[in-house]
């Protein structure tokens, strides 16, 4: 299987190469040069796995340069860190409502299912080339604490997260800080998150300085992170009972709109999941595109759902490539008229598998209080905006993004209680090793050649 960029401009290639570039250097992202079109026996023999084979039977259609028994390996020990033995659970709240519960992983949010595969690639990569690597990211939480957890202690490897000084919350500061492992810096930028991006983007801008330290970028665009993610929904619809498989909505707390894209490619293999709601926080770019056809973002406001604090949905490009009938001019045209106007403007919109929701705060801790009082159930603020105007004749499967003891302080203003998770326990008596920095790239520049691999 060989992958093309959405913008056309870049030679198609084989999968490790796709994973270990990331961003195509025409600025496109990745895509199966054609996607595969699962079959009902597939689907049936599928049905008994347990997640690692499964995942398995899934990826070896698109890994096809890393031998079999190698790849199962790779999977095996990257779902192994998993605390449930399901890995995916699918919960039954009532007959037509499911939750699919993504937080079992070490950092307690779905970014975990695609990071533990990616550092374990990335592993087998530097150990099949001979090299090391710096990885290099900036995060306003969740996907730094698991790319830190996907790479810790892995021979080869070095990771550099940057983060916005006392902008994290607490616990996921020290998910990131607290790992004891001597490849991991947490580096706390005396500025704002989007000071960190700029940061990153200027470093890995540099080809020359990138090549030096071969710096690759840990980001939510990466190929495997959208084809780990498939596996996931293909899990919950096998697992879904007849009726509800065919009926089905799978709901997507959204910010990125990584996530929820991989389930809709999942759809377009054949896989017969019946439609999507996307479900966003008060930051709704997303839901008035759905609505009405125009991407056009506007300013961040920090919400209650901080990993959806997002106006800029990077992999929506995927999406429209595909809307375009994987015209990659007409892609690049757009991507182009949206950097220059800042927002775009969709001809013949056509999302007939999306519906979308927004929530404010008020809504998240709503649902957090329904959920509980319904349900006895207890769920964090991004699954929340999941339960929003859920309609009561449908079958829905809400997607729980992140376990609710990471944000302990809404759960509380919501019910009154404050979950816990023994290893959110264990980090609190740990030694927190964070490396303050200036936030300049000059800065992090000298960081970087001082410590890196
Ligand atoms: C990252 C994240 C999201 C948003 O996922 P996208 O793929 O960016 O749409 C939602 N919930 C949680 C808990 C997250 O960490």
């Amino acid at each position: 299987m060989r992958y093309v960029s959405t913008r056309g401009l870049t030679p198609a290639l084989g999968f490790s190469d796709a994973v270990a570039t990331g961003l195509a250097p025409d600025g496109g992202l990745f895509l199966p040069e054609t996607l595969p079109e699962f079959t009902r026996r597939d689907l049936e023999a599928w049905a008994r796995l347990s997640y690692p084979e499964l995942c398995h039977a899934f990826l070896r259609t698109f890994a096809t340069d890393i031998p079999e028994e190698t790849l199962r390996t790779l999977i095996t020990r990257s779902y192994a860190t998993f605390s449930h033995p399901e890995i995916a659970p699918l919960k039954h709240l009532s007959d037509d409502l499911f939750v699919l519960e993504l937080f079992h992983g070490p950092t307690l949010a779905f970014k975990d299912f695609a990071l533990q595969l990616l550092g374990n690639l990335y592993e087998y990569q530097c150990r099949e080339r001979g090299e090391s690597i710096n990885v290099l990211g900036a995060t306003s939480g969740d996907t730094g604490s698991a790319a830190i957890h996907g790479l810790l202690g892995k021979p080869g490897t070095a990771i550099f997260i940057l983060y916005p000084e006392g902008r994290t919350s607490p616990l996921q500061e020290r998910q990131m800080a607290c790992t004891g492992a001597s490849n991991v810096h947490a580096i706390a930028i005396q500025g704002t998150f989007d000071d960190a991006q700029a940061i990153v983007k200027e470093l890995l801008g540099d080809q020359t300085f990138r090549k030096r330290h071969r710096l690759s970028a840990v980001n939510s665009i990466n190929l495997a992170r959208v084809l780990a993610q498939c596996v996931y929904y293909l899990y919950a619809w096998l697992h879904l009972p007849p009726r509800a498989q065919a009926e089905a909505e799978f709901v997507v707390p959204t910010g990125n709109f990584g996530n929820v894209l991989a389930g809709w490619m999942l759809q377009k293999m054949g896989v017969p999941l019946r439609s999507f709601r996307v479900a966003t926080n008060q930051n709704d770019i997303l839901y008035r595109l759905f609505n009405t056809g125009e991407y056009k973002p506007d300013a961040v406001r920090p919400s209650h759902a901080p990993s959806m604090d997002i106006q800029v949905a990077s992999n929506f490009e995927r999406f429209l490539y595909y809307h375009n009938e994987k015209n990659a001019k007409a892609t690049m045209a757009q991507m182009e008229q949206f950097k220059k106007d800042g927002s775009i403007k969709i001809a013949n919109f056509n999302a007939s598998n999306f519906a979308a929701t927004r929530s404010t705060d008020e809504d998240i801790l709503k649902n957090i209080r329904m959920v509980k009082e319904k349900y006895d159930y207890v769920i964090d603020p991004h699954t929340a905006c999941g339960f929003q105007d859920l309609d009561p004749s449908r079958t829905h499967v809400v997607l729980a993004t992140a376990h609710p003891a990471k944000f302990p302080a809404v759960i509380n203003e919501a019910i009154g209680e404050t979950p816990t998770d023994p290893s959110l326990e264990a980090i609190k008596k740990k030694k927190m090793v964070t490396y303050p920095v200036e936030a300049t790239a000059e800065a992090v520049r000298t960081f970087l050649e001082e410590n890196g691999l």
